[in-house]
């Protein structure tokens, strides 16, 4: 399938605006490929440069994403413009609604117990027909996960949302898609906790003016103060260093 994309310190970024991704999903389902869909943050670009691992499960994806304008800005630096930051909270229920149209099934696995499933109870409510396979918490032993990959797998989804955080969510996906069925397999970070309602997300004009980062940061502030404070202070000089200083990198549109 052919992409746009840019290369953000080794890392490759799909060029994509909400609607753009929803039409690629699309897409690739039509392909009958599976695809697994990943997204970046400042906090992930600092994780990729430390662990070429995860750079390169990350570059393995089919659909890479920009969810944080610490990314959007750094692509900048290059002059390579990403369209907007691409948040799963903000657009996911509306493209729930285009899933329920094609009728596809959405399974829902991450997050502390029953946050899911409220997740799940929040979408139906919103949209009637979204066909929800399944729900499961993101806290197994290695040991449980052959019985909870049958366990999605008996549900028939189409499409399996994990939420269990970067870098966890992704190498589990690298590892075990393929002995998922469905057709997408998709890290989506903390959206369960968003969508449930157990975490408060701040007012739109922040998050709609690139201070999500702040808002989370005060909901949180003994897990991600270190997340935030240090990892922007500190991708805003690997940025500089590489775009100005000694480090240069390859960066490139694709
Ligand atoms: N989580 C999980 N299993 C784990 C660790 C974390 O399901 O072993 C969940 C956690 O409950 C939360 C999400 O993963 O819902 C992590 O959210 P965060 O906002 O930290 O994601 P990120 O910012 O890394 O995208």
């Amino acid at each position: 399938m052919e992409r746009t994309t840019i290369t953000l310190l080794g890392t490759t970024i799909d060029v994509l605006d909400v609607k753009g991704l929803g039409t690629k999903i699309t897409q690739y389902i039509a392909a009958g490929v599976q695809t697994k869909i990943m997204y970046v943050n400042t906090d992930c670009m600092l994780i990729a440069k430390n662990d070429p691992g995860y750079q390169n499960v990350i570059n393995n994806a089919n659909l890479v994403y920009a969810d944080g304008i610490g990314v959007v800005l750094g692509a900048r630096l290059w002059g390579n413009t990403l369209p907007d930051r691409l948040t799963a909270a903000d657009f996911m229920p509306e493209l729930c609604r285009d899933f329920a149209k094609q009728g596809l099934r959405i399974y829902l696995l991450g997050a502390i117990e029953g946050v899911a499933e409220d997740a799940a109870k929040k979408l139906q409510k919103k949209i009637p027909n979204l066909l929800i396979s399944g729900t499961h918490h993101g806290y197994f032993k290695q040991e449980q996960c052959a019985d909870l990959i049958a366990e999605i797998n008996a549900t028939r989804p189409d499409i399996i949302l994990v939420g269990f955080g970067a870098p966890q969510q992704e190498f589990w996906i690298h590892e075990n898609s393929k002995n998922l069925d469905a057709k997408v397999v998709w890290g989506v970070g903390g959206l369960f906790d968003f969508l449930s309602g157990k975490t408060r997300r701040g007012p739109k004009l922040l998050l709609d003016n690139g201070f999500e980062w702040l808002c989370r940061l005060t909901t949180e502030p003994k897990r991600l103060w270190r997340r935030y404070l240090i990892g922007n202070t500190r991708f805003i000089l690997y940025l500089l260093w590489n775009r100005f200083g000694g480090g240069r990198r390859n960066n490139h549109a694709g």
